[in-house]
């Protein structure tokens, strides 16, 4: 077969995947040398000579996806070098990546699943490492402290296990300004209310910036109340956000009590973004959030089918609503 056409993309989903890929490439490796995208996701466990095999013949990967049942050996992967490697997504635990990310500075683009430490650890193992090449990360909100660093341009932090109760209260702990930070996409809990305080301190320079809400069980004192409630100090904050454009935000409170409200949705969702005639007059200082463009949202609504996704966009100099789903596509993506 000549190189040019063997495939590029692999996708093995079993160990006789992977093991008839190694027999098939032993006659013809350019069959391996191939391969720059590769999957491999397992259910069963995989003898871990027939991973590494697969991995050490298949020198060009640049895209590597690698999800093993759980438990698998903590140096799987201590051998492997895949010199182009730019994107890696897998649910090792992080300690089984100690050896492996320092080993590959042409890794861009990195998303993890759970850490995996015990629960008597403070801190992702991560932290030893310099991570500085990573643009691209995502990883539990408890590992962020060790994956950030001030020249990460895009980060998604999800809340896991290890998270618990904390939430974002963990990335407070960040003390250097993540400056080129340009995305965030943030899970976070209905009481952190101070989390644009926050990230006005840790991502100044943010440009998008999306919030998903996950069900909090440590605030259910005031289970309605959101940061948000407050206008006129959410107002404040987002405007020392001065660079960001674009806000979504996906909450299980609501903004309006009735799908119907596009006008009130309205009314709310302008405090948002400018300060309110009347307080303009008290103040004399900007009125309008000098980027926002576009504003997301994703909320309940008190009637049965209750979830609106709305769309707000400056893009033509105004404000308008320019997209009103009640309640959401079950496909959507947000
Ligand atoms: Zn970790």
């Amino acid at each position: 077969m000549a190189f040019s056409y063997a495939p590029r993309v692999r996708r093995f989903s079993s160990a006789a995947d992977v093991v008839n890929f190694i027999v098939a490439s032993a006659d013809s490796p350019l069959i391996a040398l191939a391969v720059r995208h590769l999957t491999i996701t397992l259910h069963h466990p995989i003898a871990p000579q027939a991973l590494q095999q697969c991995l050490s013949i298949t020198p060009n990967v640049e895209d590597l996806i690698l999800f093993l049942p759980p438990n698998p050996p903590g140096d799987i992967l201590d051998d492997v070098h895949l010199p182009r490697l730019q994107l890696f997504k897998t649910n090792l635990p992080h300690q089984s990546l100690l050896h492996f990310l320092p080993t590959h500075d042409s890794l861009t683009d990195l998303c993890l699943g759970a850490c995996g430490r015990g629960a008597e650890e403070d801190s992702c193992l991560l932290c030893v490492l310099d991570l500085m090449g990573i643009v691209v990360a995502e990883c539990p909100v408890s590992c962020i402290r060790a994956v950030a660093h001030p020249t990460l341009f895009r980060l998604t932090g999800e809340i896991d296990r290890q998270s618990l109760p904390n939430g974002p209260a963990i990335l407070r702990s960040i003390h250097a300004p993540l400056a080129s930070l340009h995305a965030l996409t943030l899970d976070f809990y209905p009481g952190d209310y101070d989390i644009l305080q926050f990230l006005v301190r840790v991502v100044p320079q943010l440009q998008k910036l999306k919030l998903l809400e996950r069900p909090g069980t440590y605030h259910r004192e005031n289970h309605t109340r959101r940061a948000w409630n407050d206008a006129a100090r959410w107002f404040a904050s987002l405007l020392q956000l001065q660079w960001l454009e674009e806000l979504a935000i996906r909450t299980a409170s609501s903004i309006t009590w009735s799908s119907k409200g596009v006008d009130r949705e309205g009314k709310t969702l302008m405090r948002w973004v400018a300060r309110s005639p009347r307080a303009a007059k008290r103040n004399a200082r900007a009125i309008e959030h000098p980027a926002l463009t576009s504003l997301r949202l994703w909320y309940r609504t008190r009637e049965p089918a209750g979830g609106i996704l709305t769309y707000w966009s400056k893009s033509s100099g105004v404000w308008k609503n320019i997209l009103r789903a009640t309640p959401p596509p079950q496909d959507t993506f947000f």
